[in-house]
C-alpha cells in the first residue's frame, strides 16, 4: 500500500507531470514572469469555467478577501459578519481594515455559517456577510443573499474551500460556489481543490465596476500608469503559479469527482458505526467538493484515536481547534459563550481524515478499519 498522506500532492504532480512542466518551462524560456500572457489565458478559462464575468487574480486567498472588501469601500467601524468556525484568514482581513468582525455561530449539521444566527447579529453599522463554504460545502447562498437583499448587505462568498461546488437554488437553477455574492474570494495554496505550487487567489465579481476598481486596487490603486487614484496593494498571482493552474484547471471536475467518489466510500464504511456523524450533505450532490473529509464523534476519545491513527501512519486533522470568538486576537467583549454552542461543540468532535486526489480503495479500506477497531475498542 502507498504511503497514506493528509494531501498527496506528489501522486498528483505525477499523473500531470506531461502537462505541467512544458507549461511551467514555457514562462522560463520566455522570462514572462510577472503579469505574462499565461495570467490572462488563465483568467479568461477560469472565468468561462465558472461563468463569472470578471475573474481577478492576485498572490493569495486572504489578500483576495482583502481586496475585495477594499473594492466595496467598507469603512473602520463597519460590521461584517461571519462564521465563528472557519480559517482565521477570513476574520483577519476584517480586522485588518478595522471593520468590525461580527463573529456568529454555525450550522451543526453543514458546519457552515448559521442563518438565524446572521439575522440575529444585523445592526444598523452591518454592511457585508462573509459565508465560507467550509470543508467545500456550499453554504446556503438562497436564504444569505435574500437577508443581504432585504437589508442592503454585500455578501462577499469566502470560496478558498469550494471551487468547482456548484449550488443549487430552489427553482433549479445552478451556479458556481463564488459567482452568486457579491464578489467572492478564492485560494490557490497547493493544498486546496484547485492548487498551485506556491502561493496564489483570486476574486471573482459579476460587477463590471467592482472589477475594475479591484484591477486597480491590485496594482498599487493604479488605473493609468503612475497615478495612484486609490491605496492598494501589491498582489499578483505570477505567471509560473498562473501555468500551473491553467495546466490544472480541467482536471477540476475529475478531482472533485475523486473527492466525492472518496468521501462515498467512507460514508459507506462509517454508515453503522454509532459513534460517528458522517458529513452531512445539503442539496445535490456537486453542492460539496470535500475539501476536507469531516467527521464528528460522538463520546469517542478524539485524543485517543488522533493518537491511535498516528500509530497507524495515518494522518489527520483537527480543523478547526479553537472557536475564532475565543482566539486572543479576536476577543470580543460583546460576544457571550450561549451564542456559540454549536461551535464550541464542533471543536471538541470534529475530526478531518486523509481526503485528496489520489486515495485508493486499499487506503480507505485500511482507515477505515483503522477508526472503527479505535472505536470498538
Ligand atoms: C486557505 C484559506 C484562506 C486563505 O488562503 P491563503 O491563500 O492561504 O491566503 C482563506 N479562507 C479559507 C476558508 C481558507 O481555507
Amino acid at each position: 500500500m502507498k504511503k497514506i498522506q493528509m494531501v498527496d500532492l506528489k501522486g498528483q504532480y505525477n499523473g500531470i507531470k506531461e502537462v505541467v512542466n512544458p507549461a511551467i518551462q514555457n514562462i522560463i524560456d520566455n522570462a514572462s514572469f510577472i503579469n505574462g500572457p499565461k495570467v490572462h489565458e488563465f483568467q479568461n478559462n477560469l472565468e468561462e469555467y465558472l461563468g463569472v464575468k470578471h475573474v481577478i487574480p492576485c498572490a493569495n486567498g486572504t489578500d483576495a478577501l482583502q481586496i475585495a472588501m477594499m473594492g466595496l469601500g467598507l469603512k473602520p467601524g463597519d460590521e461584517v459578519i461571519t462564521a465563528d468556525f472557519t480559517f482565521a484568514a477570513t476574520v483577519e482581513v476584517i480586522a485588518l481594515l478595522q471593520l468590525t468582525p461580527v463573529l456568529v455561530d454555525v450550522d451543526p449539521d453543514t458546519f457552515n455559517i448559521d442563518i438565524d444566527a446572521i439575522k440575529k447579529a444585523i445592526t444598523p453599522k452591518t454592511k457585508a456577510i462573509v459565508p465560507v463554504h467550509l470543508f467545500g460545502q456550499c453554504a446556503n447562498m438562497e436564504a444569505i443573499m435574500k437577508i443581504a437583499n432585504e437589508n442592503d448587505l454585500y455578501v462577499i462568498e469566502d470560496n478558498a474551500q469550494g471551487i468547482g461546488a456548484n449550488y443549487t437554488f430552489s427553482n433549479g437553477d445552478k451556479a458556481k460556489a463564488g459567482t452568486i455574492g457579491h464578489v467572492s474570494s478564492t485560494s490557490f495554496f497547493p493544498s486546496k481543490n484547485l492548487g498551485c505550487y506556491g502561493d496564489g487567489g483570486a476574486i471573482f465579481t459579476n460587477d463590471d465596476e467592482l472589477a475594475h476598481i479591484i484591477r486597480g486596487i491590485v496594482n498599487h490603486g493604479m488605473y493609468e500608469r503612475y497615478h495612484h487614484d486609490v491605496v492598494g496593494v501589491n498582489s499578483r498571482l505570477d505567471s509560473i503559479q498562473a501555468a500551473v493552474l491553467d495546466a490544472k484547471l480541467p482536471y477540476l471536475d475529475t478531482y472533485n469527482k475523486r473527492r466525492r467518489a472518496a468521501a462515498n466510500k467512507y460514508d459507506e464504511a462509517f454508515k453503522n458505526i454509532k459513534q460517528i456523524a458522517t458529513p452531512f450533505r445539503q442539496g445535490s450532490d456537486d453542492n460539496h467538493v470535500f475539501h476536507q473529509y469531516t467527521l464528528k464523534l460522538k463520546n469517542v476519545d478524539r485524543d485517543g484515536l488522533v493518537s491511535f491513527l498516528q500509530a497507524n501512519d495515518i494522518p489527520c486533522g483537527v480543523y478547526y481547534p479553537i472557536p475564532l470568538h475565543n482566539q486572543k486576537a479576536y476577543q470580543d467583549s460583546r460576544y457571550n459563550e450561549a451564542d456559540f454552542t454549536v461551535t464550541n461543540q464542533l471543536v471538541k468532535e470534529v475530526i478531518s481524515l486523509p481526503m485528496h486526489t489520489e486515495l485508493d480503495d486499499e487506503q480507505i479500506t485500511y482507515i477505515t478499519s483503522k477508526v472503527i477497531a479505535f472505536i470498538n475498542g
